[in-house]
């Protein structure tokens, strides 16, 4: 009998997970798809609902999670509040800011049933200003105010592609700050910039910033932070000598501006994007601040990190063609136990897979159980190594012997042990994966 202690939804048996099984010796092949759209739908990942929107189903949601969970924390260090705006914003605020016009072929518009027009926002700068001007003027000591929300965001994409890098609907996380003057304005986004770095380096996977482009949002600053990758759609110029980065569509020269050194060209997935916007938002809506005996439109600064496009992205980078891989911190599951085949020669050692599972339960550290006890652990294995749970433990054969050993496999690091219960232990106190986890609640 599994351990009382494992909730009804960690078990392998009861997940909707559905993997596409392929035919013994058939070779893969991505028809088209990148390499990460193709194992989050065969891995059962995500599912596609139309063309360009995705269903996230139990895994891709908690890989979702623990990245909100992550992203939550680092904000809140720097007093950043949580908010949630409507989704639709009225168009009249867009027309107001004369984005409705340069936008309309990429927003979806919806009328109700007075006639009125709303946009199902890919952005909210028009709805934030207009909520801080409503709220009337500030005080200098309410500043600097760091307003965010994580929500569903919609793009018209002319062709919708790379599963959720390119969708038409996904996930973001969009920021707003306001500050009296153009000085403490960059102050906050200095230290936004620096949240953005702890987000990235917790994830772990290696990311550079580039100048960027400001575009349709306007202002007067912009950086892009990127993946490198072969199927990214920005092109990055870096200088290796001086360290600059910029977005190939501000600099068409081969040369760097700073030290005159060759540019190198590469592919990169953007994932997060800053704007110092100044005043052009909060004097056309009047967003202001109290300052000598006037109101002062608020100097602004906005800041997006697409956390779907970044859940894609770090698939497409850790995997290999056959396996998902994950940052460990956002993984599905840290752990996955896979306890003996039922009427096995193994199947009376099951007891230290409730064993096992009670010391994780303990260590806060959360696992899935792959109690499909009818199928052989080579196949649960198989399952596994595919869905890329970072840890997998195996209750095999060598829990039989007189000293049961257990099969530790790290499956970010290709390394298998066989190991003692104690040594189990000492392995998940010491890994600092567990307290990172801790730490981001
Ligand atoms: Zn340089």
């Amino acid at each position: 009998m599994l351990n009382k202690l494992i909730s009804k939804v960690n078990r392998a048996s009861k997940l909707l997970q559905p993997i596409k099984v392929y035919p013994k010796g058939s070779s893969i092949k991505n028809d088209g798809l990148s390499k990460s759209h193709r194992l989050m739908l065969d891995m059962g990942i995500i599912r596609q609902a139309n063309t360009g929107l995705y269903t996230l189903l139990p895994l891709g949601n908690r890989v979702l999670e623990k990245l909100i969970s992550i992203v939550d924390y680092q904000l809140s260090n720097i007093g950043a509040q949580k908010i949630n705006l409507p989704n639709l914003t009225n168009a009249n605020l867009w027309a107001k800011t004369g984005r409705l016009k340069t936008m309309i072929p990429e927003i979806f518009q919806v009328k109700d049933r007075h006639g009125a027009s709303y946009i199902l926002g890919p952005t909210h700068e028009e709805a934030i200003t207009d909520l801080i001007a409503n709220i009337g003027p500030m005080q200098k000591n309410q500043l600097p105010l760091l307003l965010y929300q994580i929500s569903n965001k919609w793009r018209d994409e002319m062709k919708p592609r790379l599963g959720l890098f390119r969708s038409r609907e996904f996930v973001m996380k969009d920021l707003y700050s306001f500050d009296l003057a153009d000085e403490e304005a960059l102050k906050s986004y200095k230290s936004i910039d620096k949240t953005y770095k702890n987000i990235l380096d917790q994830i772990g996977i290696p990311y550079i910033v580039a100048i960027g482009d400001t575009g349709l949002m306007g202002g007067t600053m912009s950086h892009e932070y990127h993946y490198l990758s072969s199927i990214g759609e920005d092109s990055v110029l870096s200088c290796n000598s001086c360290g600059i980065h910029v977005n190939a569509i501000l600099d068409d020269k081969s040369t760097c501006r700073n030290c005159n050194q060759l540019l190198e060209k590469n592919s990169a997935i953007e994932i997060g994007h800053t704007f110092l916007l100044g005043t052009k938002y909060s004097s056309v809506l009047q967003a202001t601040c109290h300052f000598n005996n006037n109101r002062v439109p608020l100097a602004m600064g906005c800041y997006g990190l697409g956390l779907t496009r970044i859940i894609s992205a770090a698939v497409e980078i850790l995997s290999t063609n056959e396996d998902l891989r994950w940052p460990k911190c956002i993984a599905p599951y840290t752990v996955c136990v896979i306890p003996p085949k039922e009427n096995s020669k193994e199947y009376p050692a099951t007891h230290y897979a409730d064993k096992i599972i009670e010391m994780l339960y303990e260590k806060d550290i959360d696992f899935l159980i792959d109690d499909r006890i009818d199928l052989t652990i080579g196949r649960r294995m198989m399952d596994a190594r595919r869905t890329g749970y970072p840890y997998i433990i195996v209750v095999g054969r060598t829990a039989m012997e007189s000293n049961p050993l257990f099969e530790l496999h790290d499956i970010n690091n290709s390394q298998q042990s066989n190991i003692s219960f104690d040594q189990l232990v000492d392995f998940f106190k010491s890994t600092n994966q567990v307290e990172r986890i801790k730490a981001t609640g």
